[in-house]
């Protein structure tokens, strides 16, 4: 028998049972509280090696070996709710989704009861008790311990503020009423969901709280825990199914040329001709007057023989910078000069490509799965293509800053695919230039342009 398992005979509060769904932070967190236990004891008695400015709410979700350490110290078998995927309604998502802030219930927290269903973006109040998930200290806002670091016990603000309250933790005989039911429908619920919806973001990028809780809507018997739609102040946009065109299959190909890194320019395939053109007029139209030469409002119309005779025109020469905006004519076939679309754009519609969701569709769902695919990667290039034009005039026009729905900014997006027939796909986009002006977080993105 090992030194901790001695301990771990006579903790308080070890039976992992008695809390549905307990998160293993959660886990630790009352049991260190409970038993009194300080960073410097998790080694001896919990079997956990780690360094005490290691952020366990996240640590121990994603560290097999620490859960695995734990479950041997204090004799229990490993839940399948501390597989993070086992809360997710869908297949591709982060294990981190949710985690990078700790997110609980007062009532909950009060006993040292964190379920793993309070970190999920997409419930913004606790199921049993009915109250708003918070973060952050109640009474100063500042942030809760989830290291031992700084000699704070777990689960405190540095304002003195305990979400736990010994007493109520040490008494505590059962989890709250409803939970344990609760918790079992949300996971029968999520389970086979994981078969037929898809979650794709751009490479290496966690998804945001607010893209995730926009993209999923949990069980309608959750519907009280979440918030409605209209509460949730995201652009969303969704795809439904429609007939499935050939055509648009045929000559998609052409969008292959964003695969590789950096591509400099894309040979537009004709289902994106139309709609091209159409975002380099619309913003024509609604820039301020004054802010293109004659040449560049020609070239934004996509016709030389346009009527400028109410047009009035920026007073210095036409820059060829802008002149690149519009797409390029050469002979029949048209290019987009793709330095005004953030990589990210780009990464993103070369990931749905491949997104195996859609790869692996076969026969007449082939033609089905990839006619949306196209479409919607098509309403992402239009929509990152916008933005771009428009921030990179920004720096000849400054102020486009101050208009309001058509103000430079860049986002990226999100898309949730359901993968069975009929195929939907709900897309939301946040924010990438939140501190800074989006002309330099496009420079900065595209580092061989400066
Ligand atoms: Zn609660
Ligand atoms: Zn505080």
């Amino acid at each position: 028998m090992t030194a901790f398992r001695r301990y771990a005979s006579r903790l308080v509060g070890d039976r992992i049972e008695a809390l549905p769904g307990q998160s293993p932070f959660g886990y630790v967190a009352r049991l260190a509280r409970l038993n009194l236990l300080s960073s410097g004891d998790f080694h001896g008695v919990l079997g956990l090696r780690v360094h005490r400015s290691v952020n366990l709410l996240e640590h121990l979700v994603l560290s097999r070996r620490c859960q695995e350490a734990l479950a041997e110290a204090l004799n229990f078998e490993i839940p399948k709710t501390w597989n993070p995927i086992a809360w997710h309604p869908f297949t591709g998502g982060m294990p981190t989704i949710g985690l990078e802030v700790f997110r609980y219930c007062i009532g909950c927290i009060r006993v040292g009861y964190h379920c793993g269903l309070h970190q999920m973006p997409w419930l913004s109040s606790c199921p049993w008790h009915g109250v708003r998930l918070r973060h952050g200290c109640p009474r100063c806002g500042g942030v809760i311990a989830v290291s031992g670091d700084a000699g704070r016990k777990l689960l405190t603000c540095v304002c003195g503020f305990d979400l736990l309250n010994e007493t109520a933790t040490a008494r505590l005989n059962a989890a709250p009423a409803n939970a344990e039911k609760a918790v079992s429908a949300y996971l029968n619920w999520a389970e086979p969901l994981r078969r037929n919806r898809w979650l794709a973001g751009p490479p290496d990028t966690p998804i945001t709280h607010e893209a995730a809780a926009a993209l999923i809507q949990p069980p309608k018997f959750f519907a009280a825990a979440t918030d409605p739609p209209d509460r949730i102040s995201i652009h969303r946009r969704q795809y439904r199914q429609a007939p499935p065109r050939q055509a648009l299959l045929d000559d998609a190909q052409l969008l292959g040329g964003l695969s590789g890194d950096f591509p400099k320019l894309l040979e537009l395939p004709a289902f994106l001709i139309k709609g091209t053109q159409a975002v380099a007029r619309d913003v024509a139209a609604k820039l301020p007057a004054g802010s293109l030469t004659e040449r560049e409002q020609l070239l934004f119309l996509g016709t030389p023989e346009a009527d400028l005779s109410s047009f009035e025109a920026a007073d210095r020469s036409s820059s060829g910078t802008i002149g690149y905006l519009p797409p390029l004519l050469v002979g029949p076939r048209r290019f987009l000069e793709l330095s005004s679309i953030h990589p990210i754009v780009i990464r993103m519609i070369a990931k749905l490509q491949t997104a195996p969701c859609f790869a692996r569709a076969t026969g007449t769902d082939h033609v089905q799965a990839n006619s949306m695919r196209l479409r919607v990667e098509g309403g992402l290039l239009c929509r990152g293509y916008a933005e771009g034009i428009r921030t990179v005039l920004s720096r000849y026009v400054p102020s486009l800053y101050t208009m309001k729905r058509d103000r430079p900014r860049l986002t990226a997006a999100w898309c949730l695919i359901e993968t069975e027939s009929p195929y939907t796909v709900w897309t939301a986009f946040t924010p990438i230039n939140r501190q800074e002006a989006a002309s330099d977080t496009l420079i900065q993105a595209r580092p061989y342009r400066r």
